[in-house]
């Protein structure tokens, strides 16, 4: 971080959750690529010395914890099954 008076706020990508994260909070990054011949889900602790370092990239979603988390992998899965069916 270039200056220790500048913050940085993320928020929750969680469907309908206005949540901003705090020092304590235990975050998830998810990632998630909807190519149809491989799609992938994928959700790993958020690590704020690399999001100083890096960035987030426009696909990946920071959440709030478990709940959001839970909420995008299930929003993931039954877009996954729309398009089984649409197979
Ligand atoms: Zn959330």
């Amino acid at each position: 971080m270039p200056n220790e008076f500048q913050s940085q706020v993320i928020r929750c990508s969680g469907p309908n959750c206005q949540e901003t994260r705090k020092s304590t909070n235990h975050w998830f990054i998810i990632s998630i690529d909807e190519e149809p011949s491989d799609p992938i889900f994928a959700c790993w602790p958020l690590d704020m010395d690399s999001i100083e370092e890096f960035g987030l990239s426009k696909e990946q979603r920071p959440v709030c914890g478990q709940s959001c988390a839970q909420k995008l992998f299930e929003d993931w899965m039954t877009r996954q099954r729309a398009k089984e069916a649409l197979a």
